[in-house]
């Protein structure tokens, strides 16, 4: 039976004793065995990322990039090695797993090439001072990352973590063990990354994630993952002043005017909720339409999300729910939904066992009638489960859409290039898509308003968070 075991410097941990079983999402049986980490296995870990700290930060930054270039183009050359473990790990269909690796070379890519920009300024404070700024690296990062996107997630910490001249401990999610050892492996095997820049420990949250976050030589933790989480982390990282990025969860609001080009709406807000089975923090989950359209909208909507292909066959579009407990979640939310009085208008069904091969499938769900109060329009259900709220005008839209615990993405459609400009303005959310549902690439900042959480990935803002800024004056 394959075991997943830490990765720490340059090997692979022997057994720790302690496993859990890892199961398919697709077929619900038994693949393999992860390494429960412990607090021992963690300080290790870390230890080796201390001492490879100096080297690697005084590495010229273009060697830097150039072993980052190396990592990219490994991930694209061994595409199908990692993209297998990531679908077999999440039981994401055959032509998303691919997509997302490519996405993972593209942030290596990215940042290897602006390793060079961490430049400071020069402050004038005269003839008789010459004041300057330095971004300086913080020395081990911990990151910390779901099931949903693996790779992705690790990647968008990593790449800028390192390429500003940090060495990581990565923890990945307990149900996604495969890709991110793999990765360290690669990446200090055939790409010339030292031992100890990259480490990765297996394990459970609340023992490997938890001493990871509380270990005194973790200098910065970047964390993807649940808001509960996220508040546990946030105490520890409070008590030992240690900056934080969270990235947590969303119930983001996608918007439908009835100037939209009402073709790309239906495709962009079906895409936006039942992607990746709808387990995706920025997914479109509450989708506003406006009332002079909402019921030729609806029916259009309902046409489409039943025509997706669900299962575990090569050519299905959606893909398995990729843990045993977000399976029940998923249906439990979809029972509150009905309690709660909205109208089923599509899905509502797990696939049955004939279908789904003994997988967990949800069929792609619609509420229609709902009102914003209810908890399938407020909670995060992380699931192919979309709810319906007609809206009046603009300023009723942008009310009902700010009306959210969370802050993460927003969605609008429309052709009035004015009103696509004042609503963009006035919504609370980190991420805004206008005509497009999750445009953007890893240039484009990431993260969140309110309990969405703090701090940016992607794009040149994360650089910034994965240094921190000393200023040193002299008198001349
Ligand atoms: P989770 O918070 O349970 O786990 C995420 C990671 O944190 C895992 O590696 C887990 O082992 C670890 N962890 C859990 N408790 C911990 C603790 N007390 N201390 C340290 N580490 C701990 O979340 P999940 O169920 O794996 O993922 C789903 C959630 O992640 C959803 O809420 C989703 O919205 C969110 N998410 C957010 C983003 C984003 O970018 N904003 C992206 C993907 C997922």
């Amino acid at each position: 039976m394959l075991r997943h075991l830490h990765f720490i410097g340059q090997d692979s941990e022997p057994d720790t004793g302690r496993f859990i079983d890892k199961i398919a999402p697709s077929s619900g049986k038994k693949i393999s065995e992860v390494a429960v980490g412990s607090a021992a296995d963690v300080d290790r870990a870390v230890q080796h990322a201390a001492l490879a700290f100096p080297a690697w930060r005084n590495q010229h930054p273009m060697v830097r990039g150039r072993i980052l270039s190396a990592i990219a183009a490994k991930l694209r050359e061994q595409v199908d090695r990692f993209a297998d473990i990531e679908g077999i790990e999440t039981g994401k269909p055959g032509w998303q797993s691919p997509i997302e690796i490519e996405t993972v070379a593209k942030y290596f890519e990215f940042y290897a090439g602006l390793v060079s920009i961490g430049h400071g300024e020069i402050i004038d404070l005269g003839p008789a001072y010459h004041s300057y700024t330095l971004r300086e690296p913080f020395g081990v990062v911990g990151v910390i990352v779901p099931w949903n996107a693996p790779l992705q997630q690790a990647a968008r910490a990593i790449a800028p973590a390192i390429a500003a001249g940090n060495v990581v401990v990565a923890k990945p999610s307990e149900e996604t063990p495969g890709s991110l050892a793999m990765l360290a492996r690669v990446a200090v095997e055939e790409c010339g990354l030292p031992p100890g820049v990259l480490n990765v420990i297996q394990g459970v949250g609340k023992e490997a994630g938890a001493a990871l976050v509380s270990h005194p030589l973790v200098r910065k933790v970047a964390f993807t993952g649940s808001v509960r989480a996220g508040i546990e982390i946030g105490k520890i990282a409070a008590e030992r002043i240690i900056p934080l990025t969270l990235e947590l969860g969303g119930k983001s609001a996608n918007i439908v005017f009835a100037s939209a080009d009402l073709d790309a709406a239906v495709v962009g807000a079906v895409r936006a909720f039942s992607v990746n089975a709808g387990q995706v923090c920025l997914a479109g989950t509450r989708l506003l339409v406006e009332e002079s359209i909402h019921d030729a909208f609806v029916a259009r909507l309902v046409t489409a999300v039943e025509a997706l292909k669900v299962g575990p066959q090569p050519d299905a579009v959606i893909g398995a729910i990729t843990t045993a407990a977000q399976f029940e979640k998923i249906q439990s939310y979809i029972a509150i939904g009905i309690e709660e009085g909205a109208t089923l208008s599509a899905g509502g069904k797990v696939l049955s066992a004939e279908e789904s091969q003994g997988g967990w499938y949800v069929r792609p769900t619609v509420f229609t009638h709902a009102s914003p109060g209810m908890r399938i329009a407020t909670e995060e259900i992380f699931g192919p489960v979309l709810t319906v709220l007609p809206f009046k005008d603009e300023a009723d839209a942008i009310r009902i859409a700010n009306d959210s615990d969370y802050g993460l993405a927003a969605g609008i459609w429309t052709r009035d290039l004015g009103c696509a400009h004042r609503v963009a303005g006035q919504l609370e959310a980190g991420q805004i898509y206008i005509n497009e549902y999750l445009a953007g690439g890893v240039e484009t900042p990431l993260g969140g308003y309110k309990q969405s959480g703090y701090g940016r990935e992607k794009g040149v803002e994360a650089l910034h968070h994965y240094t921190q800024l000393k200023c040193i004056t002299i008198r001349l």
